[in-house]
């Protein structure tokens, strides 16, 4: 019984590896096709229409426009479970481009999913490709879970383009606050009749940053002044700032937010001004949670495919950024792995980095990446112990 498992999953491997073979001209066409032609969140119509449209020629069953997001699409392939999700993002950012390479991510995914499609009626379950839209800021993955597109899904998996192999380096838990302080004008020569703002939301400027010399090492609080007053001569009444607040969980992010308040309240009590705090906790970036189950799976693919390929162990690598796949970990055993496209300090959202992902490096990864990401979800569905160990882990306190 073993045996025939062993048989036919060394028949299905070599049948992916060479799918991804043959269609790789095309793949990394798509990749430089998406590069070529930047879109913003929300807004990447060209992108998803092209991944739809090889994954409906693939033999995908594709839904456009899900849950309510025009660049969002749902394509899905064979039959009952287990159901693994596949996820390609697209959107760029202002002005650089793909400097973060979700070109690469997206043709990655397709990859995957036209080699695991090529199966045909020998695919063990069901996989679905999902087009997920403004990762880099409008947390486009967080709309599609509270939105239950990934209901009945088993296990979630994509990579990302970075500067360093780190199949195991989860991401950060980021929320995004505002605050404005509200004072009184009068003229500038006497101050005492009004309330100072600017002074207020400085005070609490200076108390939050003091709180970061007790933050645990990899975390960072930004913030920025985004109204410091509209004219000198007068006492500023109005004044505002926005935070990004980091933790390493949840729980953290909380400490963050509520550092954040007390030193609002400080600006305020030395002030006599008013404070108002607002932070949207529903549309947090959620920390991303690697399955170590999976993670070791993909990482033993991609060494399978690209001989010498090594990453550093579970826990070794602190968390890196932020990303809406942490929704999608935290709904279900999931992997985020980042692969090498740049040599080691190349700095992220950045011109050099939006030529790597248009580069052989990061094409290499796109195929790589496609043969990594086929075989480790036709793992999860030809051994049932494989993904109940990851549901195992999945469950476990953490
Ligand atoms: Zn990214």
């Amino acid at each position: 019984m073993q045996a025939d498992i062993n048989d036919r999953l060394a028949r299905l491997r070599a049948a992916i590896i060479a799918a991804v073979g043959a269609k790789a001209a095309g793949l990394i066409e798509v990749s430089q096709a998406i590069h070529a032609r930047p879109e913003l969140m929300f807004e990447e119509h060209a992108a998803a229409a092209l991944l739809a449209g090889h994954l409906e020629q693939a033999g995908f069953h594709v839904e456009r426009e899900i849950c309510g997001l025009a660049t969002a699409f749902r394509a899905t392939c064979g039959s009952g479970s287990p159901r693994i999700a596949i996820m390609a993002e697209y959107d760029a950012i202002p002005e650089i481009g793909h400097g973060c390479g979700h070109n690469i991510i997206a043709a990655a995914a397709l990859g995957a999913g036209e080699a695991l499609a090529a199966l045909g009626a020998e695919l063990p379950g069901t996989i679905v490709v999902f087009g997920t839209p403004a990762e880099e800021g409008g947390n486009g993955k967080q709309l599609l879970a509270e939105r239950g597109a990934f209901a009945g899904i088993d296990a979630a998996m994509m990579i990302h383009p970075l500067d360093g192999d780190f199949a195991f380096a989860g991401t950060l838990a980021v929320a995004l606050a505002e605050v404005e302080f509200f004072g009184r004008t009068a003229h500038g020569s006497m101050p005492e009749r009004g309330i100072n703002a600017l002074d207020a939301l400085l005070v609490a400027f200076q108390a939050f940053q003091a709180t970061k010399a007790a933050l645990p090492t990899g975390r960072f609080n930004a913030g920025i002044i985004t109204n410091g007053g509209t004219w000198v001569a007068n006492v500023p009444d109005h004044t505002a700032a926005q935070f990004l607040l980091t933790g390493r969980n949840d729980e953290e992010l909380r400490q963050s937010l509520d550092r954040l308040e007390g030193a609002c309240k400080a600006g305020a009590t030395a002030t006599g001004a008013r404070h108002e705090l607002r932070c949207d906790w529903n549309q947090r970036y959620r920390a991303m949670v690697v399955n170590t189950v999976l993670g070791h799976c993909f990482a033993d693919n991609l060494r399978a495919v690209r001989p010498g390929w090594d990453t550093p162990a579970p826990g070794v690598i602190p968390p890196i950024g932020a990303t809406d796949m942490g929704s999608v970990s935290q709904l279900v055993p999931s992997i985020h792995p980042w692969l090498a496209i740049a040599p080691r300090g190349t700095t992220w959202h950045t011109p050099e980095s939006a030529a790597a992902a248009a580069s052989d490096s990061g094409h290499r990864v796109v195929l790589d990446g496609a043969r990594a990401l086929a075989l480790t979800a036709l793992d999860i569905l030809l051994r049932p112990d494989l993904l109940r160990e990851a549901q195992r882990e999945f469950a476990a306190p953490r």
